[in-house]
């Protein structure tokens, strides 16, 4: 698929006319049933709109490293069926009654939360995904202020998510590129967006998987002088593809050397334990590491030292909230930024979390969810 192609393609088939269901309606979808289960087709129930409600038909979903780990139980507490997807592009197929600004035929999309508290100092403050009582997960959340019932994510023909938690896909985006932006996209905008990073900065971006390479992208449409660390040479090509202006083989500590003291600020995304502090040593004074990948075994200690020398900050940081979700997605379509993707049919859901857990896509899957076949009779989820 061509990045950044200026008119979507047309819907593969007619969105289906729900407008008269009055109780819950049943969509196509595929999940994991046991942590070992793979990914099976399933079928579950999606809520009739309430008054705030806006239901989706959902065109294309993203493939997450977080779908992976939480379908197959790796994190913990999971609750089967788990239907994972929380990078949904869709049309509007109904909205509730007190829904006046989205409209049927919509190209709308669902990121990583549905639900938040709306009343703690986060929430107020437009940042839902440091919500204190904790935001609603796309998926595998307990959906205590709605239903009760555990929210089923986007590998599915439909989702019914408030409004307040809906986001708009300006028409210029390609639909299936776009849909990575709404995990991968907003997790590597929002601290450039919150570092400001602007013109003539120079920004590191450490891995270029799917993460890596939007921060590529989306820091040289800010404008940023860009430079890629990888520990595999042959990522060297990738890296300028995507528009790297330098890239530095990690491995070497003679080219880590000659960075030193090269940039402003550092993205962060592998998730894989490993030593920060020569990469602290390439920031300038004042310079900010934001660390996005979340390993699961202990990192090597971070060197005070390294910090202190130049008043650097080492920082995390977590999705977006809705507001700059939006910002991010508006920013993306006047600067034709998408993600790169391999669009996959439902068949191929269990190879491409195989392949994505070997490294082996660039840089995203994004599933056809009208491949999804049609639901059973009976829900299972
Ligand atoms: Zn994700
Ligand atoms: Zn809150």
């Amino acid at each position: 698929m061509t990045p950044g192609r200026p008119v979507p393609p047309p819907l593969a088939k007619p969105l289906p006319d729900l407008t008269d269901a009055a109780g819950p309606t049943l969509a196509a979808a595929y999940g994991a049933t046991a942590p070992d289960s793979g990914l099976v087709p399933l079928t579950v129930a999606r809520r009739a709109p309430k008054a705030d409600d806006v239901e989706i038909a959902v065109e294309f979903c993203g493939l997450c490293h977080s779908d992976v780990h939480a379908s197959r139980g790796e994190w913990g507490g999971n609750t089967y069926p788990l239907i994972p997807g929380h990078e949904i592009v869709g049309r509007v197929t109904r909205v509730g009654s007190a829904v006046d600004d989205f409209t049927v035929g919509e190209r709308v999309g669902v990121g990583c939360m549905v639900d938040s508290c709306r009343e703690c100092e986060s929430c107020l403050d437009g940042l839902e995904q440091y919500c204190e009582k904790g935001m609603t997960g796309t998926y595998g959340a307990k959906d205590a202020r709605n239903d009760g019932a555990v929210t089923q994510g986007g590998y599915a023909t439909s989702i019914v998510v408030d409004r307040n938690y809906v986001l708009r896909i300006p028409e210029g985006l390609d639909p299936a590129a776009a849909a990575p932006l709404l995990c991968a996209g907003i997790t590597t905008f929002s601290p450039l967006n919150h570092f400001e990073v602007e013109e003539g900065d120079a920004v590191g971006v450490v891995g270029l998987g799917g993460l890596g390479h939007m921060a590529v992208k989306i820091a040289k449409a800010m404008g940023a002088e860009v430079t890629v660390f990888t520990t595999s040479e042959r990522k060297f090509a990738a890296a300028r593809e995507l528009g790297a202006d330098h890239v530095v083989l990690s491995t070497d500590p003679a080219a880590m050397e000659a960075a030193d003291r090269s940039l402003d600020v550092i993205i962060d995304t592998v998730a894989a334990p490993h030593d920060l502090n020569p990469y602290f040593r390439t920031l300038r004074v004042d310079g900010a590491l934001f660390q996005l990948g979340l390993p699961s075994e202990a990192m090597p200690p971070v060197n005070p030292g390294s910090l202190i020398r130049r008043r650097i900050a080492y920082a995390g940081s977590l999705i977006g909230g809705i507001e700059e979700t939006q910002e991010m997605l508006d920013f993306c379509a006047e600067h034709g930024v998408v993600s790169d993707i391999e669009l996959v049919g439902a068949d191929q859901l269990n190879e491409a979390y195989d392949r994505m857990v070997a490294g082996d896509v660039k840089y995203r899957f994004v599933l056809d969810a009208s491949t999804l076949g049609t639901p059973a009779e009976k829900a299972d989820a």
